[in-house]
């Protein structure tokens, strides 16, 4: 796909994406804090494809300890999230994606869902995403 930045509210940040790989929507009780809403929508970016151009994002370890999670230090908004057990990716929040056409991209589509137990009765599956009901499980071969 064609390049694509992710900026935080504020703009001191300033993310250079080359690829998107896929999103994925997580239904876990953090996520709903550190968004605000009811699940959060994260895309997969290979490491070689995130380049940070502006911007010193603060960062602290996510509630498990095996992540860390950057946000901007002038507007607090949640940037992305790495974690050391998959150094080859890192989890940008969808919705710093900038372009208004951002979801309607093909790869944008959420490919999975995870801790969907804690969906709201009201809301309803992505159609066609494979359905998790705790965390990430890896597909089996
Ligand atoms: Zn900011
Ligand atoms: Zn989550």
């Amino acid at each position: 796909m064609t390049d694509r930045t992710a900026t935080c509210l504020c703009g001191a940040c300033h993310i250079k994406l080359d690829k998107i790989t896929q999103t994925a929507l997580c239904h876990c009780t953090t996520c709903r804090k550190r968004t605000g809403s009811a699940f959060a929508m994260i895309a997969t970016i290979p490491t070689e494809a995130f380049h940070l151009q502006r911007g010193e994002p603060q960062n602290e370890k996510t509630a498990t300890g095996s992540g860390t999670i950057h946000y901007c230090a002038d507007c607090r908004c949640t940037l992305w999230a790495e974690f050391s057990f998959m150094p080859s990716a890192k989890f940008v929040r969808a919705g710093m994606i900038d372009g208004e056409d951002a979801f309607e991209l093909l790869e944008a589509k959420p490919v999975f869902e995870v801790f969907t137990k804690r969906r709201p009765h009201w809301w309803c599956a992505v159609e066609g995403a494979t359905q998790m009901e705790e965390g990430y499980q890896m597909p089996k071969a």
